[in-house]
């Protein structure tokens, strides 16, 4: 639980939660559930990215994913490692008001869970991959996260997002194809709008 508290002090410092709507979050012990959290969500703040996000140990690893998941398996996605999110995160969609951190809107573009394919992910996490299976509405079957040593000067850990082979991998661009929540089946710019109006 302390660790909790502690991981996502860094969420915390950067958000001034009077005026997002982003959740503060509580540290989650996931109890009886043995189901893990797994979300991408679409973000449009001054680049688009899509944030992508396992849950592990009560909180929500997280990786900014600039050009998005390929489901191609000879396509390897760079993906920046950022401070972990409560797991009341992968629920959120909607806008960041402007000038806040990350200012600007949330989509969630995909959502369900995942399954560590390794015995050991805290050993996997420090020794730099990590395999896994996800089980989303868009993404399904095997990926991979490695850790790349990264380029000079950047604080930000740099991973590779990568699809396995399997009868999931495909070449078709699965961002261009569904672009739309997978909650509300809005585009970005609905969400956009829908927030002004609240
Ligand atoms: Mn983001």
């Amino acid at each position: 639980m302390a660790k909790t508290t502690a991981s996502l002090k860094k969420y915390r410092s950067k958000r001034d939660f009077k005026v997002t709507g982003e959740p503060k979050g509580s540290a989650r012990t996931n109890g009886s559930s043995k189901e893990l959290l797994y979300v991408i969500q679409k973000h449009q703040a001054s680049h688009l990215h899509y944030d992508f996000r396992l849950e592990w140990h009560g909180v929500l690893l997280s990786w900014a994913v600039p050009k998005g998941p390929s489901l191609d398996p000879s396509v390897k996605r760079l993906a920046a490692r950022v401070e972990d999110h409560p797991v009341e995160y992968g629920g959120f969609e909607g806008s960041i008001p402007e000038g806040e951190y990350g200012g600007g809107t949330v989509m969630l573009w995909d959502r369900g869970t995942w399954t560590p394919e390794v015995p050991d992910v805290d050993a996997a996490l420090s020794k730099g991959e990590l395999k896994f299976t996800l089980n989303g509405k868009k993404l399904k079957g095997s990926w991979v996260l490695v850790r790349t040593k990264g380029y000079g000067g950047s604080k930000k850990e740099s991973w590779l997002l990568i699809k396995h082979r399997d009868r999931y991998a495909s070449t078709e661009d699965v961002l261009e194809k569904k672009p739309r929540s997978v909650i509300s089946n809005r585009l970005l710019p609905e969400i956009a709008a829908g927030s002004r109006v609240r």
